[in-house]
Order: structure tokens, then sequence, then C-alpha cells
């Protein structure tokens, strides 16, 4: 009892109280909402280490989180995330363009939907800004290499520790969404995205994003990787018996643009749309059926989608 109100109910027997059912009111309800949010943020921002969630809670970036305790997350032990480590070495730069660093990773065992089977990625040393290209043949790497005018050929701890940190994450969230491992290119583009969001302790616990864009990011936009999307169906694309809306699944964001990467697994098409609305608490978890279609149609369809 407290306040005269029952917290909780249970049957008397011997020395103890058997609970019954759940808490019917009281503070357990608001931490377990808390945790929850804490876990969406955390899914958000592709698996980001407890550290790195508390800096940018404590600057009030993350909307509606009140705390930034976070639960166990079993997808983080999947992808082999530390969550106490993050950034990467000793910073030396002083200037944005000063430098960058460089690394292609090897084969990947499967190529991509859209049949790339390699990618590079660049880190600017003083802000630790990233970028990836993916790449059907590692001959390409000379002409990507070209188009990024700033970079040290020599393979280094940097660019190695970022590409760790890339395949961790990335395997964090294709577990947590159950998408088949051909949409491996489209969950390192993400994440290189979210690491550009992320506190860096290299740079200060500052974010490569500020230090490279000269302005605080913006986190509202986030949303769970592979989770359900609802797009709006343009009028002339539809009849007047046809539903306003689409299910597709959400797997990134568009470079340049301010819209969302989405995909139809049954119908096999890709697009970048804006007017979304997300049930982030849903993935491709809901049916085996749908799965099965999806790993049997994902690699027929590369000459249709575009992109990655
Ligand atoms: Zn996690």
């Amino acid at each position: 009892m407290a306040n005269d109100k029952v917290i909780l109910r249970g049957r008397h027997r011997r020395y103890l109280y058997v609970l019954e059912g759940s808490t019917i009111c009281g503070e357990a309800h608001v931490t377990a909402s808390q945790e929850e949010m804490a876990l969406l943020w955390h899914r958000r921002l592709g698996h980001m280490s407890k550290k790195g969630m508390e800096v940018l809670y404590k600057q009030d970036l993350l909307s509606g989180l009140k705390s930034s305790k976070l639960e166990f997350c079993e997808h983080c032990v999947f992808g082999k995330h530390k969550r106490s480590a993050f950034g990467f070495e000793i910073h030396r730069s002083t200037k944005v363009l000063e430098y960058a660093h460089s690394n292609v990773w090897s084969k990947s065992p499967i190529p991509s939907h859209s049949g790339k089977e390699y990618y590079i990625s660049f880190i600017n040393d003083y802000s630790r800004y990233v970028w990836v290209y993916f790449l059907h043949h590692k001959s390409e790497e000379g002409i990507t290499r070209h188009l990024t005018t700033f970079y040290t050929p020599e393979q280094n701890g940097v660019a190695e520790q970022l590409n760790r940190t890339l395949l961790e994450r990335a395997r964090s969230m294709l577990s947590h969404s159950s998408l088949p491992p051909e949409f491996w290119a489209e969950v390192v583009n993400t994440t290189a995205y979210l690491v550009n969001l992320s506190p860096c302790s290299a740079v200060q616990l500052k974010t490569p994003f500020e230090l490279w864009h000269k302005r605080v990011p913006n986190y509202s936009r986030l949303r769970v990787f592979g989770c359900v999307a609802y797009a709006h169906t343009p009028r002339e694309n539809r009849t007047k018996l046809d539903p306003k809306a689409k299910k597709w699944y959400f797997i990134g964001y568009q470079q340049g643009v301010k819209g969302y990467r989405l995909w139809d697994p049954v119908d096999c098409k890709l697009i970048v749309n804006r007017d979304v609305s997300f049930n982030e608490a849903r993935s491709l978890k809901e049916g085996r059926k749908l799965m099965l279609l999806i790993l049997t149609r994902a690699s027929l369809t590369h000459r249709e989608l575009r992109g990655r």
C-alpha cells in the first residue's frame, strides 16, 4: 500500500505473498516505458553504446527520453558490439580536409541485393566523418579513390577500426530486423550514416556530423532499421477503391534528400519516399512465409533495383 492505493495484489501463503497479475499503478509502469524508450532509441541509433547514448541524452537530443538506462540487448551480443568501447584512435588532424583514412572490405560472402560485392570506406581524420561506397568488383576501387581526392592509400588502424565498428553495428541491426543477409549493403550504409551521428571519443565526444557540417544533427527523423513503414500512394498510381497507402519495410536513409528508402518484399521494389508513417515495433519477423518469399526473390531483382 502507498497513499492508500493498492499497488500489487497477492495471496498469502505461509511466509510469502504470491503476486497475482501485474502492477496496477505506480512507478513500475513508468520505469518500464522509459526502458522501452531507451531501447527504441538504441535501435534507432543502430545499437549505439550506452556511453554514446548518455552523451546525446544529456544534451536533450533524443526526444521523449527521460533516462539513458539501457536494458540487455540480445542483438548487440549477436553483433559482438562492445557497448563500452566507442570512438577510434587519438585525434591528430587540426583541419577538416587535412586527410582521410580508407579501407576496402574483403569480398562479401554473398552479393548485395543489387549485386555489389565490396565496399570501400573513407574516414576523415579531423572530424571522423565516414563515407562508404559499394563496388561490383575490387577493380572499381581505383575509380572511387580517384573521385575522393583526399585519402591516405595505406591501410591503417583508424580505417580498420572503423570497418570493425561498421560491421559490428550492421550485424546487430540485421539481426534485429530479420532481413536476409543480401541487405548487407543497405545496413552498412545506414550504419555509416548513424556512426556520423554518434559521439566519438577521438573527437572529445562530439559527433562527426557536427564537426563536418558545423551544426548539431537532428535525430528526430531516425527510425528503427527494418521496421514496417506505410507510404502514401500517389493518386495517379491507384484507383478510387485502392488503399491510399502501401506497406513497406524501412531500409535506410537516402543520401542528399530527406527521403526514406523503403522496400516491398512482395513486388521486390525499392522506393524513396518522404511521406511515411512507421510502426517501429513491427519488423519482418511477422511471417515466415513472407521471409521465404524474400529469400527466393531477392536474388532475382538486381536490375529492377537502383542504388545498392
Ligand atoms: Zn543493441
